[in-house]
């Protein structure tokens, strides 16, 4: 058996899925020294992930500081206006309202990002990294937490030490249960069908949520004429919309869409997520700290999964650095309470306000429909709140890390890719 010592500053990440990358990246880019236990990304069980991400203004400048936007950016779309219609056909429904990124002095909220394309622009900056030793391996099958190290075991067999490891390994994360970091889980009787597809009209860079009494269709804005879609239903009715000829997908987006973006034409293929929602006690004990889909689950509304990981990743390198800087352990428990307090306001926050949305889009009782019609009115017709509201869904303002903030630093490179 091979072990590797990570050293004294060293950090080991498990798990090479966007959360990861950019994790082992920003603690680069913080000058400390990274081990990459990247296993075979298959989200969903596909060998591509056919989502794409709409990524806030401060994952986006995060990504600009990494050095990956320059080579990503054709990719991806601004998002400009994000439209959500009562499509619910209920007695009391709730006005439109439009989110415009101008109200928040912005040009775009963000950008809809392909999740393989930014996997690949993450993945080719780590391998020109100079402070990242990628490990490739089938998976980590074990995990052993001691008082001053924790050992990684590969299923290859080479054992990884360090004092502070970043599960970025998924939502059933076996680097933290070995932590003994308990979490909450639960579903919801919901699945996702995603695809993307070509359209007629041009979308203007509007994202428009149909919020229906099963669960909101959302389109989303991609370069040219093309949208992707993440549609929300019961689970069997999912399932035959996943068995449906072309054609048929085809026509059943078009009615959905009420001629909104004019005659559908290309599809792409589609998978499905049944939703979910998963959160930690905490998110850091015992030398292994939570970043990415390991730390929060939350349902595919309002955009807010991968934008939160990007931020555990970044408030991650900052909490590492400045322990690192001051002479102390990255691992102890000093670095990981302050991590945890830091992100979880803004996790929690998050999950319980889309928990609470999607679930008055599923509540049965009038009065309901009545608060959040109330809700979305208010919204509507006080500016003020409207522009609060853009500014917190876009870059909370509680803590920004270094790295989501202009001029950040990107990692040093063997000189393969140029820095941004
Ligand atoms: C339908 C849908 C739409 C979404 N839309 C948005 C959106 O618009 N905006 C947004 O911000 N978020 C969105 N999300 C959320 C976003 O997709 C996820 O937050 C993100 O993909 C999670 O990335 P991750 O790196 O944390 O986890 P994962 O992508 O699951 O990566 C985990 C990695 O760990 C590896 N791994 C697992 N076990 C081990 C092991 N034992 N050893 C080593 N490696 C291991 C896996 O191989 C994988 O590569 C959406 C989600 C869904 C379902």
């Amino acid at each position: 058996m091979r072990t590797a010592s990570a050293g004294e500053e060293s950090v080991i990440v498990v798990g090479g899925g966007p959360a990861g990358l950019a994790c082992a990246l920003a603690l680069a880019a913080a000058d400390v020294p990274v081990m990459l236990a990247a296993g075979p990304h298959r989200p969903g069980g596909f060998d591509r992930d056919r989502r794409t991400a709409g990524l806030f203004a401060g994952s986006i400048e995060l990504l600009r500081n990494l050095g990956v936007w320059d080579g990503l950016k054709d990719a991806c779309e601004p998002l400009k206006t994000i439209r959500l219609i009562d499509d619910t056909g209920r007695l009391f429904r709730a006005p439109e309202v439009k989110f415009h990124a101008r109200d928040a002095g912005l040009e775009a909220f963000g950008f809809n990002v392909p999740n393989d394309a930014l996997v690949d622009a993450l993945s080719a900056r780590v391998a020109a990294t100079t402070g990242i030793t990628v490990v490739p391996t089938a998976g980590a099958r074990a995990v052993r937490i001691g008082p001053g190290q924790a050992t990684i075991v590969l299923g290859e067999g080479p054992e990884l030490s360090a004092r502070l490891v970043v599960a970025a390994d998924g939502r059933k994360s076996p680097t933290r249960d070995a932590a003994g970091i308990t979490v909450k889980t639960w579903s919801y009787p919901q699945t996702a069908v995603v695809t993307w597809f070509s359209h007629q009209r041009p979308h203007d860079g509007i994202s428009t949520e149909f919020h229906r009494a099963v669960g909101p269709f959302t389109t989303v804005p991609m370069p040219g004429r093309y949208s992707s879609l993440v549609w929300v239903e019961d689970p069997a009715e999912a399932e035959r919309l996943m068995t449906l000829s072309e054609t048929e997908f085809r026509r059943a987006i078009e009615v959905r869409l009420g001629g909104l973006l004019g005659t559908v034409g290309e599809i792409g293929p589609r998978a499905s997520f049944p939703l979910s929602g998963l959160t930690p006690d905490v998110f850091g004990r015992n030398r292994v700290a939570l970043v990415g889909e390991s730390g929060h689950v939350i349902p595919p509304i309002g955009a807010q999964g991968l934008n939160l990981g990007l931020r555990d990743a970044a408030t991650l390198a900052d909490c590492v650095s400045d322990a690192v800087s001051a002479g102390h352990d990255p691992g102890g428990s000093e670095v990981l309470n302050r991590y945890s307090a830091l992100r979880a306001p803004d996790v929690n926050g998050r999950i319980m306000a889309i928990d609470l949305l999607n679930r008055t889009l599923l509540s049965p009782y009038l009065t309901v429909h009545l608060i959040r019609g109330f809700g979305l009115h208010v919204l509507n017709n006080v500016d003020a709140l409207r522009r609060l509201v853009v500014k917190e869904g876009v870059q909370p303002t509680a803590y920004i890390p270094t790295l989501m903030r202009s001029g950040g630093t990107a990692p040093a490179t063997a000189g393969v890719l140029a820095p941004a």
